[in-house]
């Protein structure tokens, strides 16, 4: 079936061109900057070292603190350091698949993106997949970054064994066969303990799956949500603000034959989100009216191909996020309340919320440690301004005991952490045995774990 943007399905004519290009966080002329460039650019120098010996001398030497990065594409300052920032590019390949178990040895500096094909022909696939996939493998693991369904852990819950040069620059391997003990609090370890080379990933069997998206009143879909969750392998929903319609998306296992693939329209979408705030802001009627009778004519997308390829798309808008996991019998409330506060309170926001859920694992740092949780994700256009998102976003979280994403805005302390995680002085002792120096801490680390 046919998809089309809103604008498209309102008959309007305005279509605005996507400026912002994809990027990486990169070194800019300025210096090294996250995605969204949230982050003040960074004098650091930026290390590539090409193998272990040389990753273990800068580790030696860098003076003012050493910080692995792989995509930059965290929004709190787990990367910003004085010394030196590292990226870990020249770790990328495949080392030793098992095709019984199901494992894969995979350079820790490998992109998401370039791993789900390399690992296709080897009949092979991540179980799931976030929204986008040009992060490292690292990088994405060591904030326990998940996508969505009921029974699908963070990516993170699937390492199985890693080998690190710790911030005393010697050699770890956690494994099965090594220090087996340490897996739970290596799988989510925001680069704290060493910086990781290779990492050990359960996969599973190259598979397809049938997408469908489609349009439906916001409170049928919070009625329905937990049904959805159960009868689906992945179920998300996209509040769109000021509409009362959520645009709900799932993914299911098939056999069926691939469908042709479409020019991915989201980016389109949000800009024309934009263009409806930027126009009606002041008139929240007539912007819910619009987008209404946008939706209603809306057709469902409905389509079958490679899991990687449908589960994660390009996100080109840069935006702010925050992003609270929430327990699975307060995330809808809590969604409802951001949601009213939003429509009372800011009509400045016009990006869709993100609700997903995420399965329990075992992850000392994981927010999903001692049980399932629903995820609630509130964005900004990156030029706008996002201080409310801490002052009045992150209290409603908090009320309905969220926990934070490690690499989204929020302003948890050390403390709160501590509340939050009941291995949080655990890692915090295993942190200073592994990095006695701290020469992997910076400010915002130093915060967490030395002033909690
Ligand atoms: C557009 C966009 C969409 C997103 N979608 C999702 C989503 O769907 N789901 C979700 O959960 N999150 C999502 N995120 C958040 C993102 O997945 C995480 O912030 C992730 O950590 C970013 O990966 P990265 O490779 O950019 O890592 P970075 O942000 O560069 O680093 C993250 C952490 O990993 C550490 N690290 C990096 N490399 C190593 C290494 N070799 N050894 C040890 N530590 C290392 C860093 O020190 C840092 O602590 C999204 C972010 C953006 C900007």
């Amino acid at each position: 079936m046919k998809r089309r943007t809103l604008l498209a399905a309102m008959g309007a004519s305005v279509l605005m061109p996507v400026q912002a290009k994809e990027m990486d966080g990169a070194e800019t002329a300025k210096g090294w900057q996250n995605w969204s460039q949230s982050i003040a650019p960074q004098n650091a120098e930026i290390a590539v070292p090409r193998d272990a010996a040389a990753l273990k001398k800068l580790l030696g030497e860098a003076e003012g603190g050493v910080r692995p990065v792989g995509s930059g594409h965290s929004w709190t300052g787990l990367v910003p350091c004085d010394g030196a920032i590292v990226k870990l590019d020249h770790f990328n390949g495949i080392g030793a698949v098992d095709a019984q178990a199901q494992t894969a040895w995979l350079g820790a500096g490998a992109r998401l993106k370039d791993l789900s094909p390399a690992l296709a022909a080897h009949g092979l696939a991540f179980r799931n997949l976030g929204d986008i996939d040009v992060q490292s493998l690292a990088g994405a693991t060591s904030t326990a970054t998940h996508g969505t369904g009921r029974d699908l852990p963070c990516l993170a819950a699937e390492i199985r064994g890693l080998r690190m040069v710790t911030g005393a620059g010697e050699d770890m391997e956690i494994s099965a066969e090594k220090n087996p003990d340490l897996l739970p609090a290596a799988q989510v370890a925001l680069g704290a303990l060493g910086i990781f080379t290779e990492i050990q990933m359960q996969l599973v069997a190259r598979h397809k799956l049938h997408r469908r998206v489609w349009f439906a009143p916001y409170a049928q879909v919070l009625a329905d949500a937990e049904q959805l969750w159960r009868d689906n392998r992945n179920f998300e929903f996209f509040y769109l603000p000021f509409s009362g319609q959520a645009m709900c998306i799932t993914h299911n296992i098939t056999e069926a034959d691939d469908t042709p693939r479409r020019h991915d329209e989201s980016d389109d979408g949000v800009m024309q989100l934009k263009a409806l705030r930027d126009w009606l802001g002041w008139f929240p009627y007539l912007r819910k009216k619009l987008l209404a009778a946008a939706i209603a004519d809306a057709p469902e997308e409905d389509v079958v191909g490679e899991s990687w390829q449908l589960l994660s798309s390009a996100r080109n808008v840069h935006f702010n996020e925050m992003e609270f996991h929430l327990p699975l019998d307060k995330g809808l409330a809590a969604l409802e309340e951001v949601r009213a506060h939003i429509e009372r309170h800011r009509r400045d926001v016009f990006f869709p919320f993100e609700c997903r859920m995420t399965a329990q694992d075992k992850a000392w740092l994981s927010p999903f440690h001692d049980g399932p949780r629903i995820s609630i994700a509130v964005h900004t256009y990156a030029p706008d301004e996002y201080e409310f998102l801490f002052t009045e976003i992150e209290p409603i979280f908090r009320r309905y005991g969220g926990r934070p994403h490690w690499g989204k805005l929020n302003r948890f302390t050390g403390d709160d952490m501590r509340v939050a995680y009941p291995k949080f002085d655990d890692f915090a002792k295993l942190r200073a045995a592994l990095d006695p120096q701290g020469r992997l801490l910076n400010p915002y680390l130093r915060d967490l774990f030395e002033a909690a």
